[in-house]
């Protein structure tokens, strides 16, 4: 590699060597030589340099990386558990930003021996580097030896740390650094199985090893309510795919790392790691990576890996989940000594018609009844591999279908039965475990979308659970109330009477909580804090409200923002531009403009959609067209999509910059995610024609599958605002 001297060289191997040129020097050989004298002008003698690098391993090029910039770095080393050998970890970045990368390499070096253990493989390369790209496409890169990745992704300011950002610097570093073995030693063969690198990744490196790091996180129920609902929300859809999808062409390719290679895939091994015990699953991933040392693999050398560590036959249960769209929905029955249940494929917009309905899942159904005593027994031995069967048990006492929300399945029960177990989940010392409590709200959500059960109910059991104290929980509520609120966006009557069952809801733990965040509190208390404040102030209520704007203005008067809590920069940039006027306004956006750290930036980014003043709407939309980077873009969407009253401002936007826009993103993965955000939160039929009508005549073959999806979207929410408006209103009127 050839640089300027005064610059540092990184590619996926250490260096061999790094020399000035010297025109006659000769170490240099004559092809380089020849070039350099063509291109260097006379008196650049000694300003450049030659930087020869180790051969690598066999090596996919995807994953082949070379940079070269001003950096500056930071080093730490770690011993090889399996060998003992030492070596050296580093993260690059600007020389402005070296300061906040600490964390990242920190997380690295615990993560890179923990992995050695539970695969029994060594990291092979000779050093791993982490570097800092201020523009960058995706989150994180996983080149192998040279992890790269855009500033959220690895740096966190330690004065300015929010758990969310910290999360996320946390799993994005395990993620990457999974991808080691997980698509580096072991590729898949075709882009077509890219779950096996991706699945895993999300899986081990977001919730299996960084639990091991970060207990305090919580982060396996946490799965629940953000891999598997990610997987459940898209896969719900008729313009789903399989998880392994016939991939010709890149245009495919750059389309499927979607919720199903990642979120769907990490949830049927997290299924499956469940059925045949975490400990033999890591034995066998292990079994499975070792065969396929610097070589390619496909699905059945995963299911043979995991077979030999555990002797069952995985394709006959696992097949299914990987190679047909969809997941089930288990119709509980109750009969005379036990269940019977019964499985269908499960669709956001209801019944699936008998051709869409033809797969037959093999689901461990993970069974929780109770002896006469009051324990509870798990079964996670039961499956139902045909359309229904009887389960012999006593329906005299509590049982639960799916204990821990492990598989990946939805649950309906009878009403009555659904009551009695809400009614122990609502308890304050409740036998339903965090992850039962939370599949119990995500199912009450998605099965009334679905028309499976009434919208009311879902609300009355929301209702019950206002003595819940989980911050996980609180927020899946808060979550299920937004979406509501946000299918009936234009109707805003609903959204108010909404907004004050919200209140009713979060007042008692706000009040109870306060706003202010002492030293030594326990992680439940401050992000249960986070969570109702935030939520609090987005349904409206005024004390919250002024408390924020107050500590706002007063970072702008005193030019420090250190009042403002780092857990609520998110809320409180919101709801300054949301309930503010010009002042607040321009104070975010000049953390948009040059942002602090990472994590204000993308929170300035979305609060700059807030606003319900056209012209400062109309102002936003003229930073992202002029001045907005590309890789920021959806931040700016996400935040006038996630504004009633700008969501069709967006759509309309959209629609008259499309040219630009497609210049712009179309030839990387970006423009799929605008048109998500542009489209996918409108709710009526028109909106759906429209849509549908608009990209009639576009080349839309490199975000086919976004817009299929945007438009399921569409469908779905009209359908539900079509079938439980009236549901909704009289159960919000009985309240008053
Ligand atoms: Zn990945």
């Amino acid at each position: 590699m050839i640089s300027r001297v005064d610059t540092i060289n990184l590619a996926n191997m250490s260096a061999l060597s790094e020399t000035v040129y010297v025109p006659s020097a000769p170490q240099v050989k004559s092809d380089i030589a020849s070039l350099l004298s063509s291109k260097l002008s006379a008196g650049e003698d000694g300003q450049w340099k030659i930087t020869t690098f180790q051969t690598t391993p066999l090596i996919s090029t995807y994953i082949i990386a070379w940079a070269n910039g001003p950096f500056r770095h930071l080093e730490e080393s770690y011993s090889s558990p399996l060998s003992g050998k030492t070596r050296p970890l580093r993260i690059y970045t600007t020389p402005d930003l070296i300061h906040q990368a600490r964390f990242a390499l920190d997380v690295n070096r615990r993560v890179l021996p923990l992995y050695e253990q539970v695969f029994d493989i060594e990291y092979p390369l000779p050093k791993l580097d982490l570097l800092v790209a201020t523009d960058f496409t995706i989150g994180a890169m996983e080149n192998w030896g040279l992890i790269t990745g855009r500033t959220s992704a690895f740096l966190l300011d330690p004065h300015q740390a929010d758990l969310s950002g910290k999360k996320y610097v946390a799993s994005t570093v395990c993620h990457e650094v999974a991808h080691m073995w997980f698509g580096n030693i072991t590729t898949m063969e075709w882009w077509d199985t890219v779950y096996l690198k991706e699945g895993f990744a999300r899986l081990l490196g977001e919730t299996i090893i960084l639990d091991r790091l970060f207990p305090e996180w919580k982060l396996r129920p946490a799965f629940i309510t953000s891999e598997l609902v990610a997987a459940m929300t898209l896969d719900a859809k008729a313009s789903s795919h399989p998880i392994e999808v016939e991939c010709l062409d890149a245009n495919v390719a750059n389309q499927i790392f979607d919720a199903l290679s990642y979120d769907k895939a990490a949830t049927i091994l997290r299924m499956l790691s469940q059925y045949v015990t975490e400990e033999k699953f890591l034995k066998g991933v292990s079994i499975y990576l070792k065969k396929h040392l610097y070589g390619n693999a496909v699905t059945k050398d995963l299911w043979q890996g995991i077979a030999e560590a555990s002797g069952l036959d995985i394709p006959e249960i696992m097949d299914n989940w990987v190679k047909k769209i969809g997941f089930p929905v288990v119709h509980v029955t109750e009969v005379d000594g036990g269940i019977r249940v019964r499985q269908d494929r499960f669709l956001e917009t209801g019944p699936a018609v008998p051709e869409d309905n033809e797969t037959i899942w093999s689901i461990p159904l993970s069974l929780l009844t109770i002896d006469g005593s009051g324990n509870t027994f798990i079964d996670h031995t039961v499956l139902l591999d045909e359309r229904e069967k009887v389960i012999s048990l006593d329906i005299s006492r509590l049982f639960k279908l799916n204990a821990g929300t492990v598989s990946m399945y939805r649950v309906l029960y009878s009403p009555e039965r659904l009551a009695k177990i809400a009614e122990e989940a609502a308890k304050e010392d409740s036998i339903l475990s965090l992850g039962d409590r939370l599949g119990l709200a995500s199912d009450a959500l998605e099965l009334a979308k679905a028309g499976y059960s009434l919208l009311s109910s879902t609300l009355n059991f929301y209702k019950i659970l206002h003595a819940e104290n989980d911050y996980q929980m609180w927020s899946c509520i808060s979550s299920g109330l937004s979406s509501i609120s946000s299918v009936w966006f234009e109707q805003p009557d609903i959204v108010e009477a909404l907004n004050t069952f919200s209140r009713s809801l979060l007042i008692p733990v706000v009040k109870r909580l306060g706003i202010e965040y002492a030293d030594g509190e326990d992680i439940n208390t401050r992000q249960l804090r986070t969570v109702t404040i935030g939520q609090a102030a987005r349904a409206g209520d005024g004390s919250v409200i002024a408390d924020l704007v107050r500590l706002f203005n007063r970072a702008i008067e005193t030019e420090d923002d250190s009042c403002i809590y780092p857990d609520l920069i998110s809320t409180t940039y919101w709801t300054a531009v949301r309930y503010g006027g010009r002042k607040e306004y321009d104070a975010v956006e000049a953390v948009a403009s040059k942002p602090p750290t990472p994590q204000m930036g993308n929170a300035a980014m979305r609060a700059l959609g807030a606003s319900t003043d056209r012209s400062l709407q109309e102002e936003t939309w003229k930073f992202i067209t002029t001045r907005a980077r590309d890789q920021d873009l959806y931040y700016f969407f996400a935040g006038l999509q996630g504004n009633h009253a700008a969501r069709r401002f967006l759509a309309e936007k959209f629609k008259t910059d499309y040219d630009v826009l497609y210049k712009r993103t179309a030839s990387n993965f970006r423009l799929q995610r605008l048109v998500q955000y542009s489209f996918e939160a409108l709710s009526s039929e028109m909106d759906y024609e429209e849509t549908k009508a608009f990209f009639k005549d576009k080349d839309t073959s490199t975000f086919k599958m976004s817009l299929d999806q945007a438009l399921d979207s569409i469908k779905a929410r009209a359908a539900w605002v079509k079938r439980s408006s009236e549901d909704l209103r009289q159960w919000l009127a009985s309240r008053t």
